[in-house]
């Protein structure tokens, strides 16, 4: 009997706020024993290429990136994070939206790092840039930044109350969920809700919204991943059986900026082959 596949469908790199560089993230993924990875830094496809060229054999890499949404449904908006697989990158409305969305966020990484000088905090947005090298630009470089400095020893340290959880934390100009909903659709790709009862990162939506989503388009929930308690969890699965959406599982993957391993949590086959056969943007890649 073969052992299931092994697919962990949510991995950052340096293309954004992972600290393995897209050929080594494909490498760890090998050797971490998955059979399947996807990609999915934060508003960018910039590490795809990369990662193809390095796939090592019997990898299957899934092109994929984690879209900065917000719902305006609610006053003040609730940012939440929606994953878009096997999507065209050529689209011109969603290359668009990715590139207005990674400025967004330098404008914000700026304004937060302005805040943190006005106290008196020896952060500077230059060693800010350099240290996410050209990738999309996130809170865990800041965090970086006032580690380095001294301030705070972990990056969850750095995401609490005193720090970038609250006291240093600004909104970013982010995509309307449903319109991204529908562009990730039209570019051929599938939307996979990440994360959606992470409360312990900030608010989090009302299970209508996600009725809502699923009747405009969205395919998937994502129920396994480190933010949600097993209760958590649990409901999720009930809401994604009700509507008929697929269910992932998945690392979320950071590197050394998260504690989680590549392969920590993952996606049952099932629901995998859902994913590819909803698709039609780009393939998945195998190598060899
Ligand atoms: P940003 O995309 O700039 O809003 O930053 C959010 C990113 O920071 C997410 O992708 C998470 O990986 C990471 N993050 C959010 N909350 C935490 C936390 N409490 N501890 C560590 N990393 C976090
Ligand atoms: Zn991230
Ligand atoms: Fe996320
Ligand atoms: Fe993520």
């Amino acid at each position: 009997m073969t052992a299931a596949p092994r697919i962990d469908l949510h991995t950052h790199s340096t293309a954004s706020d992972g600290t393995l560089s897209p050929a080594e993230l494909v490498r760890a993924a090998a050797d971490a024993g998955l059979d399947v990875v996807a990609v999915t830094d934060h508003d960018t496809t910039a590490g795809w290429d990369a990662a193809v060229r390095a796939l090592p054999p019997g990898l299957t890499l899934i092109r994929g990136a984690e879209l900065s949404c917000r719902w305006y449904g609610v006053e003040p908006a609730i940012p939440l994070h929606l994953l878009a697989y096997l999507f065209d990158p050529t689209e011109p409305e969603l290359v668009a939206e990715l590139a207005r969305v990674r400025l967004a966020r330098e404008v914000r990484g700026e304004r937060i790092v302005a805040l943190l000088r006005a106290d008196g905090i020896d952060v500077s947005w230059p060693e800010i840039l350099a240290g996410a090298a050209g990738g999309t630009v996130g809170r865990p470089h800041i965090a970086q930044a006032l580690i380095r400095a001294g301030l705070v020893t972990t990056t969850t340290e750095a995401f609490g109350p005193e720090w970038l959880g609250a006291r240093y934390r600004l909104p970013k100009e982010d995509i309307d969920v449903f319109r991204a909903v529908a562009l990730v659709r039209a570019a051929g790709g599938v939307p996979v809700f990440a994360h959606p009862r992470a409360s312990r990162r900030g608010r989090i939506v009302p299970d209508e919204l996600i009725v809502e989503l699923a009747a405009a388009g969205l395919a998937g929930l994502e129920a396994d991943h480190e933010d949600h308690s097993l209760a958590e969890r649990a409901h999720v699965r009930g809401l994604a059986a009700e509507l008929g959406l697929l269910v992932t599982g998945s690392s979320d993957f950071h590197g050394t900026h998260k504690t989680v391993r590549l392969g920590a949590y993952t996606t049952d086959p099932g629901a995998y082959e859902r994913i590819v056969a909803a698709a039609s943007g780009v393939t998945p890649v195998a190598s060899g």
